[in-house]
């Protein structure tokens, strides 16, 4: 028997509470019970999401999120600022123009972080509608300064909307939509909410509601003033995902009895045990800048294979992490730490790197990674 640890930046793993709830026979979703499910959901992402009202639930994994942003906002011929720090910047760009939306690529590095002071720059150049970015980019690990991004945005560029992919970041991190003037926030079910993919979860500003209705984009399903309607009501416009939104109270729940100060001290914690442990192995973390607390990307190092890595770690100890995406493929690794992941999880993934890595011939103090994980969780 070998078990099976899931630690990538989603999928994530799955709490056994959610899987048992999702299992439960299906009810129809025209009914009472449903609605107060729904109720009870739409009360709860508003806690997670840290606003007043409204955040909407579409059947779609985190990309679905990010087309119905660029179909609500947007209207053809119009023009968008990407910011593209990696694999998910280049989606933003790659969706704005399948709906004949201009978006200019405001490049960064890879495992860098927007400068907010040379995004500005670009900001002026043109009549931006909006200005698409990751909070935190997975394929590098490297976290964008949302806050920073937005008062810039505010100041230079006041009609613009900021539209923040926060898919690995909410419920991970502290990201405040109201609080600092962002215009729509949206996440995936697969990450930090410890669900199966499925879900998408969108908020929008009252600006971006009107910017919604101005918009001339041809769109169905992802017709957001369409299922704001109906979910003020608890329903759904077409059938809803209706055992994920079992799971997703659930996991609601867990996630209040926490408590979103510990959600984020524990996401700190368990980050700096690996980033931590990384270094006491004589490693590079890719990130440069500022280091995102969902996952951390490790360069592969000098005279090692880079797919052998999580290769190994899946085959001789049943440990999956990620590799490095696109360009970054063989030269990065990604162990993910959010969602249902605590301090012995992370030693799990330390141990297994370390005798994978001696396996390989990396030269290494055999327990130094494990060690310096432990002194940092102890505190
Ligand atoms: C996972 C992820 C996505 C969405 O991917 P899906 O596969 O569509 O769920 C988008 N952006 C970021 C930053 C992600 O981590």
């Amino acid at each position: 028997m070998r078990k099976y640890h899931l630690l990538t930046p989603g999928p994530t793993q799955v709490p056994p509470q959610v899987l048992e709830a999702m299992a439960r026979p299906l009810i129809h979703h025209r009914t009472k019970e449903f609605e107060t499910i729904l109720g009870r959901v739409r009360e709860g992402l508003s806690w997670l999401f840290q606003v007043e009202d409204d955040v909407i639930s579409l059947a779609a994994s985190g990309t679905g999120g990010m087309e119905a942003a660029v179909a609500n906002l947007l209207s053809p011929g119009g023009t968008a600022l990407a910011v593209r720090g990696g694999r998910f910047g280049e989606r933003w760009a790659e969706i704005c123009m399948s709906f004949g939306v201009r978006a200019d690529v405001f490049r960064v590095e890879e495992g860098r972080s927007a400068d907010p002071a040379e995004l500005e720059g670009h900001l002026k150049e043109r009549d931006y509608k909006a200005l698409f970015v990751q909070a935190s980019e997975t394929s590098t690990g490297a976290k964008h300064d949302i806050k920073a991004i937005s008062e810039m945005t505010r100041n230079v560029s006041p009609g613009t909307l900021v539209v923040v992919d926060a898919i690995t970041a909410l419920g991970v991190y502290d990201v405040r939509p109201e609080e600092w003037g962002l215009d729509a926030v949206l996440t995936g079910s697969q990450k930090a909410l410890m669900l199966p993919p499925g879900l998408a979860f969108i908020w929008l500003s009252e600006r971006a509601w009107a910017a919604a209705e101005e918009s001339n984009n041809a769109r169905y399903y992802f017709d957001l003033r369409m299922e704001r309607k109906n979910q003020k009501k608890f329903t759904t416009a077409w059938t809803p995902a209706i055992s994920l939104i079992y799971g997703l109270d659930v996991a609601l729940d867990m996630m209040r009895a926490e408590g979103l100060g510990e959600i984020f001290a524990r996401h700190a914690r368990l980050a700096e045990g690996v980033r931590s442990a990384v270094n006491a192995l004589g490693l590079e973390l890719f990130a440069k800048d500022l280091l995102s607390e969902s996952v951390t990307a490790v360069e592969v190092p000098a005279g090692i294979e880079g797919a052998a890595i999580p290769r190994e770690m899946a085959k001789g100890h049943g440990v999956t992490i990620a590799g490095g995406q696109g360009a970054l493929k063989g030269k990065i690794f990604r162990i993910g730490h959010l969602g249902y992941v605590d301090e012995s999880d992370m030693l799990i993934a330390v141990g297994a790197l370390e005798a994978v890595l001696a396996v390989l011939g990396y030269r290494l103090k055999e327990g130094a990674g494990l060690l310096a994980a432990k002194e940092v969780f102890a505190g």
